[in-house]
């Protein structure tokens, strides 16, 4: 039998008026000022519908930067009471998503290094049980496309409808120019899995590099994705993570001013 999700249109929990859904932000939460004012000028730029920020952050290796923590969660408050917009924070345990819900997050997404375990995401779900919260799923990290559609199963097994997939690339060991290789095949059978799950394509993470975003960016409109999230920060070179894929805000809205989109149905 062929798997099927109950999940909602993203435009039932969050309103783009037939446009893609666009999320941006830093990779990391990294004092309330950078935060605040990152946000400040994407709200600014008029066309951001949600603010993204890296609360706790899943490091490959010990000894980078790995999050503020709970301490940024006020700083979230404070950006959402001055711009307006909802917020979006990566969780990775029952911890994280009972502290970023006391705080008023709005979305939660789940990491591509949380998604390739099953006992940690059927905590979240579990955690989740009762919840009515959107949730972004990322691809694992290895392009595995059953260990994604399990993710999704378990987190709408504990009931969640606002449900999407973000696209952030692969890591396969192979020679790219990308940090992480699209492999564009496996989006498009989640796609064809799960017709109604809304995707969202992820090109700061698939890239690397900054260089790289308007073509990815570009690729996934194309392939109509439902929207992007886009790393941006005040000072992308001196950025505490994800440093060279970051833009301004001010870059990060021309960007959008040169995709083409097709996408606009109300
Ligand atoms: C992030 O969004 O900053 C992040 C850690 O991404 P990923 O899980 O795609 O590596
Ligand atoms: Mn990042």
């Amino acid at each position: 039998m062929k798997p099927s999700l109950e999940v909602l249109p993203l435009n039932s929990w969050i309103e783009t008026n037939g446009k893609p859904l666009i999320i941006s932000g830093p990779c990391s939460a990294e004092t309330e000022e950078q935060l605040v004012e990152t946000a400040r000028q994407l709200s600014k730029l008029g066309v951001v519908h949600a603010i993204r920020a890296g609360v706790w952050k899943p490091r490959t290796r010990p000894g980078s930067f790995e999050g503020m923590g709970k301490a940024a969660l006020p700083w979230i408050q404070r950006a959402k009471e001055e711009t307006g917009l909802p917020f979006a924070v990566e969780v990775a345990t029952p911890e994280h998503i009972e502290l970023a819900l006391k705080y008023g997050v709005d979305i939660l997404w789940v990491g591509a290094r949380t998604t390739v375990n099953p006992f940690n995401v059927q905590e979240i779900a579990d955690a989740l049980r009762g919840v009515d919260v959107p949730v972004l799923v990322k691809n694992p990290i290895n392009p595995d496309l059953a260990l994604w559609i399990g993710a999704f199963e378990r987190i709408a097994g504990a009931g969640i409808t606002k449900l999407g997939a973000i696209h952030r690339g692969f890591s396969t060991g192979e020679a790219s120019k990308y940090r992480n290789i699209p492999l564009w095949q496996i989006a498009i059978e989640l796609k064809s899995t799960f017709p109604n799950l809304p995707i969202i394509g992820d090109p700061s993470h698939m890239a690397g590099k900054r260089a790289y975003l308007q073509e990815l960016a570009q690729m996934q409109m194309d392939l109509n994705y439902d929207g992007l999230i886009v790393e941006s920060h005040i000072d992308p070179d001196n950025a505490w993570s994800d440093a060279a894929q970051q833009l301004t805000p001010a870059a990060f809205g021309e960007m959008l001013e040169h995709l083409h989109i097709r996408k606009v149905d109300s």
